[in-house]
């Protein structure tokens, strides 16, 4: 047996969703939301199970959703792919994150990583073979500059994984992070691998900045995209790569012996929403935000101290700064206790982190957002 795998816990998503269920908590932990998804992206995937084929699509996708994604980042991101050499469908991201780690890592080679990290790089990188190599970022604004780039680097550094929106902290990379880290990129001659599953599901009317629109990186990078987060229906797993042919060539053969297809009739239902008015992104983005607002402005009201929510469908309350002497996992238990789910921020952290901030998903019903806030405000 794998040690990694026999000394390997549950994920926390997993461990927290099982607690709320068992104890009728509301389920603020793990990321899901409970409304806001297209109807007619449900209906297009409904009428290809029922008169579409159910038998094994073409293995890096259906012709309909590649051209779909390719048609989709042109209008929102001006980014120009080749659907038929660039891109590759997979079942969710997190088959995505493995196919490349497993298509570019050979045993040895250094992967930067920017800590704190969705939950499931570091097993990946590790299980390919690579060696991580840790950037931490800081509360509130989460940024990398030059030093801590030019420390991470070294000869052995193949691969840098970046994850922009950043879940947890809800924190996005610029345009001119991105370049920053496409000089060291190009220096240093790695492939960056990009999760940017929370593209669509950022506020305040910013925008969204690609690796791939950035010249220096468009061919030495992998962007990883997910239905799931567009579209609201985290349990179709639905993902994509898109990388120049060279790198899609390698990632392909990897997805081969992982999932080889995806679903046909969802790959339908995605193709469909791809292709949706842009005024439906820009509705489903001021939705999230409202809900964000009203969880912030509701636990502000009760005491607590909030740190920034830029993007994704989280926001983060900060326990040193609401004078709450204890670490996460602590409170997360108490507030467990009081009727609320949450996830310690510690578990997107290496090793026996224990830190002061704990996240919340507010992508839920206003009225279960105000139950949620009035149980946390007589816990606080
Ligand atoms: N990467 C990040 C940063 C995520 O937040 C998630 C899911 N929340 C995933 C990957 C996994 O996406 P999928 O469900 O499409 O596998
Ligand atoms: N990505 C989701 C989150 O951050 C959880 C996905 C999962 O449960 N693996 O909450």
């Amino acid at each position: 047996m794998n040690p990694l795998y026999a000394a390997m816990p549950t994920t926390i998503f997993e461990t927290m969703s099982a607690r709320a269920r068992a104890s009728g908590a509301i389920n603020l932990g793990q990321g899901f939301p409970d409304s806001g998804w297209p109807q007619d992206v449900l209906d297009a995937a409904a009428t290809a199970l029922l008169q579409g084929s159910n038998q094994y699509p073409p293995m890096p996708g259906t012709p309909e959703l590649r051209r779909a994604i390719a048609d989709h980042y042109r209008v929102h991101q001006d980014v120009d792919l080749d659907w038929q050499r660039e891109v590759t469908v997979t079942s969710g991201a997190t088959e995505a994150l493995a196919a490349a780690l497993l298509a570019l890592i050979t045993p040895g080679d250094e992967v930067i990583l920017f800590q704190p990290l969705y939950d499931a790089y570091l097993p990946l990188v590790r299980r390919a073979g690579g060696v991580p190599v840790l950037v931490p970022l800081a509360p509130p604004h989460w940024q990398f500059d030059a030093a801590m780039l030019s420390a991470a680097f070294s000869p052995r550094t193949r691969v840098v994984l970046i994850n922009n929106p950043l879940n947890p902290s809800a924190s996005t990379f610029d345009r001119t992070a991105l370049e920053m880290l496409a000089g060291f990129a190009e220096r240093h001659d790695v492939v960056v691998i990009a999760d940017e599953v929370w593209e669509h599901v950022v506020f305040d009317g910013a925008m969204h900045s690609s690796v791939l629109s950035v010249p220096a990186l468009r061919h030495r990078s992998v962007k990883i995209g997910s239905a799931g987060k567009i579209f609201a229906l985290t349990g179709w797993k639905v993902g994509w790569m898109c990388a120049a042919p060279e790198l899609t060539h390698a990632l392909a053969r990897s997805h081969q012996f992982l999932t080889f297809t995806t679903p046909p009739n969802l790959q339908a239902g995605v193709a469909h929403g791809l292709g949706k008015d842009p005024g439906w992104f820009a509705a489903m983005r001021a939705g999230f935000q409202r809900s964000r607002d009203r969880l912030v402005d509701g636990l502000v009201g009760a005491g607590y101290a909030m740190l920034p929510s830029a993007g994704t469908w989280f926001v983060s309350v900060d326990l040193a700064g609401s004078a709450i002497p204890h670490g996460d996992i602590v409170v997360a238990d108490r507030l467990l206790d009081a009727g609320v789910a949450s996830i310690p921020v510690s578990a997107f952290y290496a090793e026996d982190a224990v830190t002061t901030t704990l996240r919340l998903c507010f992508a839920k019903h206003d009225a279960t957002i105000d139950v949620a806030i009035s149980r946390l405000a007589a816990a606080r």
